[in-house]
């Protein structure tokens, strides 16, 4: 059992100001694997002033020492990479081959790439009367999900540090352990008191306090859009910067021309991938009508090869996080059921074998219709749709007939009618003839258009979310006549 009772405010492991504590449940089993303490306003507001102090000279560091402590950050991250992988598949039943090959692959990539970027970066601009200087934002509070929670935690974290910010991070109550490795890599790196806190806690007590607390000056979230639209409530009386990274539901569109049974293995195993828990998974498949039977039996081959297994077993797919996606995933298929969808594969109920952990079955629907809960809901979980179109302008319509736009997909014969229609799709990646496995590119910026966000993150595009711009007009002022 992991017990983590402490705070870390102000370069310290302090007690919480309250008694609340959270059981944190094991996916697999649905028994506790481990406690943690939950954070009150008054955790929020000792963090705050800790980060509030800490700025005024962390602000004003160099960018040389700013990378200085990122290596250090690297070379204790680089030590915990197996404790952090444990942890990953832990706390949210990733299966150890996705914590191993990914989940913490992601955040060792982003910080890697932070410090080559932070070593160039070009914090001023001389616009000739005047210098356009980009400075820290200030303090900031950062609130992370349970999915991706390595990742999630680094991605905001890194480019906060390597600009000169402070912040305050609030992980998902579901997935404290490798925030608490996370904590423990920036202690040893000796990051200075007060720059890097951590409040373990829940969206409305913490995460609401964070949102709203006038020490700090933005919010970054990553998150449901349930989520993200209440920090943005919550921090409007403040004026806050809001970031928001939120959920998905991204179309993938297998053109004619596609190799079909390739295109279709790839989407199927692309949405299956960490048990259909990626906000930018390719959860809306869809395929021309003229090959629908061709798509049906590819998807239900696919299918019957996603493996569900405990996480210690590397099946491909492990259980969902907690008991209320869970029931929700359930009551989904049910809805997808009931409202005339074809059910290719999978269905209602545990897989055979389980009765116990939160397995669901690799799950595929198709004559799936834009009105249907399945078709406009973010599912999270290994539940795809199929959706099918008449010709190419009919196809793009449906992809965009969504209130997401996070990412998207579209696969085809040839890479200038693939670039065509991947360049009318409003989302912030759009994945040219892969799944996201097998193309990923660290040094574009993520993020999402319409309900999917506000901000980018990823590569230098991170820096500028934690950037604020000064423009000192008359720096340089014109030479005076003789
Ligand atoms: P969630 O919205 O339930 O929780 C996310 C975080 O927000 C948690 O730390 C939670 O405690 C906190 N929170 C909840 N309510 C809050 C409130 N009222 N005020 C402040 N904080 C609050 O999401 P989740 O279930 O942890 O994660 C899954 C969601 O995250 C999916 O929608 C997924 O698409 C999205 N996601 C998006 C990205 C991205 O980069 N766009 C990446 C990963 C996950």
């Amino acid at each position: 059992m992991r017990e983590y009772l402490k705070f870390y405010i102000d370069g310290q492991w302090v007690e919480p100001s309250g008694t609340k504590t959270w059981d944190v449940i094991d996916p697999a089993t649905e028994e506790p694997s481990g406690r943690i303490a939950l954070g009150e306003a008054e955790d929020v507001d000792r963090a705050a002033k800790a980060a509030r102090r800490a700025f005024k000279t962390y602000s004003q560091t160099s960018r040389e020492e700013r990378v200085a402590l990122l290596e250090r950050v690297l070379v204790e991250f680089e030590k915990r990479i197996p404790d952090l992988e444990a942890a990953v598949s832990e706390e949210m039943g990733a299966p150890m081959w996705v914590s191993r090959d990914a989940q913490v692959v992601l955040p060792h990539n982003h910080l890697k790439i932070a410090i080559e970027n932070l070593k160039t970066y070009e914090f001023e601009e001389d616009r000739g009367l005047s210098l356009v200087r980009m400075v820290p934002v200030g303090v900031c509070g950062l609130i992370t999900p349970w999915n991706w929670p390595a990742s999630t935690v680094m991605t905001k974290v890194v480019p906060a540090l390597a600009v000169g910010c402070t912040l305050i991070l609030k992980p998902s109550e579901y997935s404290p352990y490798s925030a608490q490795i996370l904590t423990e890599v920036m202690e040893a790196a000796q990051v200075p008191a007060g720059v890097f806190n951590l409040v373990y806690g829940d969206g409305p007590t913490v995460g609401a306090e964070l949102s709203r607390h006038p020490l700090i000056d933005m919010v970054s979230i990553t998150g449901s859009t349930r989520a993200g639209a209440e920090v943005a409530r919550n921090a409007a009386e403040s004026v806050k910067r809001v970031h928001q990274e939120l959920g998905g539901k991204s179309p993938n569109i297998i053109l004619e021309s596609a190799d079909i049974e390739g295109a279709v293995d790839r989407g199927v195993k692309g949405l299956m991938f960490n048990t259909g828990q990626s906000c930018s998974a390719p959860s809306r498949m869809i395929a021309p009508q003229s090959k629908m039977e061709q798509v049906i039996s590819a998807a239900r081959k696919a299918a019957s090869e996603v493996t569900v297994g405990a996480p210690s077993e590397d099946a491909y797919t492990g259980p969902v996080v907690n008991g209320n996606q869970w029931n929700r995933i359930q009551e989904l298929i049910q809805s997808g059921i009931d409202e005339g969808a074809t059910l290719v594969a999978g269905g209602v109920g545990r897989p055979e074998g389980y009765e116990k952990g939160y397995y669901v079955k690799p799950t595929v629907f198709a004559n799936v219709t834009p009105e249907m809960s399945v078709a406009k809901e973010e599912i999270f979980g290994p539940v795809l749709v199929i959706q099918s179109y008449v010709d190419t302008e009919d196809a793009i319509e449906l992809a965009n007939d969504s209130d997401y736009g996070l990412a998207a997909y579209v696969q085809g014969g040839s890479i200038d009618e693939v670039r065509e229609v991947g360049s009318r799709i409003p989302a912030g990646q759009v994945y040219l003839n892969g799944s996201g496995l097998d193309l990923i590119d660290f040094t574009v910026p993520f993020g999402g258009h319409k309900r999917s966000g506000n901000g980018r993150e990823w590569g230098d595009f991170a820096f500028e979310a934690f950037l604020e711009p000064i423009s000192l007009v008359g720096y340089n002022p014109s030479p005076t006549s003789e």
